[in-house]
């Protein structure tokens, strides 16, 4: 969708070549004024072919477009084709990247049904060796992506990066006049390495096409610092994620933060929210963020958004934080349905407001708002449809009512 036009305020997408990522008939096109793509990972043994299947379509079926497996042992490289198997006797689509580290040359040698089946893979030339063991590691992975004509992500990362160009760059630098600060050499290399990698693939004989890179750091001003630099030195799509982001409310907001200003300024074909999981938390969190922080850019929408006031002393009870909760729950549950029988749906804006201070007006604004009674108001909440006020629900079972209204008004 080249054609959209970027929301108000932000920048036009930076315009790079289009990788098209398949599996069979499904195809996922990363850059090239393609949507900016949400990607995921699983955190499975992916030598468990039955775990890691499972979770690859929990986190597709929660709107991940792409989803990455560790690929680290004979076992793993083994499990790939059949928990490409499993996801196909799912109808579950979704393409399957092989992240390698250390030995990523040697398992797609000697497993190629793992090379064929995976729809993408992703080197670390820091994790490779050095001299020419390196080269040679790096020349074998880049021969396989050729044959089996798969596009590659060079993702340079920060905790690994190559250590002989670092050490080069850093002696260069301190003959400098004015030398750099170190973290700037850093960061210098850290795109030096994507770049570099990058040509040589292409020297290699792998299309340009085929190829995505990524500079993960973990604080946010040197991920915007890197990848504005990066995008400025390349027409290569960019894949975002600002990594180690960390856990709970910590790691949204940095990942937040950095990913924001980048999308903002056109910066961004695919992006991955790396966060911790907590205890017994669910994956499928990094994909719900990813889609979040697209869709209140205005970027991309996935599911109807519902607006709600944050409550204060004036809210009567916790029906509202409970109605608004329950509500956004509900439109995503029904996603997967709707989005196939409702296009458009998830354009949706719903509002869960908690008196009459600001309740009319959002409300109003909102494709359909309930205002709730806050302290000392009659104990009523209108609903508000299309800018109209419309029925008044009152009694125990409002929660229930509402959501019975929103169903009828997607359905209309
Ligand atoms: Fe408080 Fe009412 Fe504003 Fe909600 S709309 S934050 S309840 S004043």
């Amino acid at each position: 969708n080249s054609d959209v036009p970027p929301p108000v305020g932000a920048a036009p997408r930076r315009q790079t070549r289009a990788t098209v990522v398949r599996w069979g008939g499904h195809a996922v096109q990363v850059g090239g004024g393609a949507p900016v793509v949400v990607q995921s990972m699983t955190n499975t043994d992916t030598a468990d072919a039955a775990a890691t299947a499972a979770q690859v379509r929990a986190l597709a079926q929660a709107g991940s477009e792409l989803v990455r497996i560790t690929v680290n042992t004979p076992e793993a490289a083994r499990a790939v084709p059949a928990i490409r198997a499993q996801l196909d006797r799912m109808n579950v689509s979704v393409p399957l990247v092989g992240d390698f580290h250390y030995n990523g040359h040697k398992l797609l040698g000697q497993f190629p049904e793992c090379a064929q089946t995976l729809s993408k893979y992703r080197i670390n030339p820091g994790n490779m060796g050095g001299g020419k063991k390196r080269d040679d590691n790096f020349a074998q992975m880049i021969e396989v992506a050729c044959r089996h004509d798969k596009p590659i992500r060079i993702g340079v990362n920060w905790g690994s990066l190559d250590h002989e160009l670092l050490a080069r760059m850093m002696d260069d630098n301190a003959r400098r006049a004015q030398p750099w600060e170190a973290q700037a050499v850093m960061r210098d290399a850290l795109v030096i390495s994507a770049i570099s990698n990058a040509r040589r693939a292409e020297e290699l004989g792998l299309n340009p096409n085929a190829i995505v890179l990524s500079c993960k750091v973990s604080h946010v001003q040197d991920l915007i610092t890197v990848y504005r630099d990066l995008s400025a030195r390349c027409d290569y799509p960019l894949h975002l994620g600002l990594t180690e982001a960390g856990m709970g409310s910590k790691g949204i907001v940095a990942s937040t933060a950095a990913l924001a200003v980048l999308l903002q300024q056109g910066i961004g074909d695919t992006i991955r929210i790396s966060l911790t999981p907590e205890p017994g938390g669910d994956r499928r969190r990094e994909v719900v963020v990813a889609q979040e922080i697209l869709q209140t850019m205005g970027l991309r929408a996935f599911t109807p958004m519902v607006v709600a006031c944050p409550g204060c002393g004036r809210t009567s009870s916790t029906v509202f934080q409970e109605l608004a909760n329950d509500i956004q729950a509900y439109l995503r549950e029904q996603m997967p349905l709707w989005k196939t029988r409702y296009p458009g749906v998830e354009n949706m804006n719903v509002a869960v407001m908690g008196c009459v201070v600001n309740g009319p007006g959002e409300s109003r604004h909102a494709d359909i708002g309930i205002s709730l009674p806050g302290t000392g108001e009659v104990p009523s909440a209108p609903v508000y449809i299309d800018g109209e006020r419309t029925i008044t629900l009152k009694g125990d079972n409002i929660a229930v009512e509402f959501q019975a209204i929103v169903e009828n008004y997607v359905q209309r």
